[in-house]
């Protein structure tokens, strides 16, 4: 297989002027570097004992769907505002290109599940974030955060790996 980075594509100011944006879905639309990134992910934590992978809406879904089940663990949805049915708990964060409230079922996890969050990219580290937040509120043992893209000028991931041991990204751009 090619480098796993050439399978994601780049749109230039997308979703404003300035954004590069970096999009997964041509790597999830192709079956061999699809695979290839959830197994990498599964393969650098199959000896956690992950008992719950929670993942950010919406692409990080796909990704988290897929890690959990080939763990054998469950899935926790943080989703964006309002979208959740249950009692939920809330952080607001600021992106690179705005500001958002992300939300977690306030049942998602028992105290002391071991926890796996993922999502497809971190740029400014903001968003995951908020997620370590919900997952600390309600008493989770985060033992990684995994993403197939990392932004590492943005300085997200240095900051994380500061709160979080494990960080493990498959490929990373230069600039924003
Ligand atoms: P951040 O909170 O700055 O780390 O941004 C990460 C979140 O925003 C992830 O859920 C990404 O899907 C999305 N995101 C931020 N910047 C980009 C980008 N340049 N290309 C694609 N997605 C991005």
């Amino acid at each position: 297989m090619k480098d796993l980075k050439s399978y994601i594509r780049t749109v230039p100011d997308f979703p404003k002027e300035g954004i590069q944006f970096r999009d997964v879905t041509t790597l999830l639309g192709n079956p061999a570097s699809f695979r290839h990134a959830v197994d990498a992910i599964v393969a650098a934590f199959k000896n956690d004992k992950i008992q719950k992978v929670a993942a950010i809406e919406a692409r990080g879904f796909v990704l988290g769907g897929a890690i959990a089940h080939r763990l054998g663990a469950g899935f926790i949805p943080i989703r964006k505002e309002g979208k959740l049915p249950e009692q939920t708990i809330a952080e607001s964060y600021s992106l690179e290109y705005g500001e958002a409230t992300l939300e977690m079922h306030l049942d998602a996890l028992a105290p002391g599940d071991r926890i796996l969050v993922v999502d497809d990219l971190i740029a400014t580290g903001g968003t995951v974030d908020a997620a370590l937040a919900l997952i600390d509120r309600q008493g989770g043992d985060v033992v990684g955060c995994a993403f197939v893209v990392d932004l590492p000028d943005l300085g997200g991931s240095a900051k994380l790996k500061a709160r979080c041991e494990r960080v493990v990204s498959l490929c990373s751009f230069d600039g924003d």
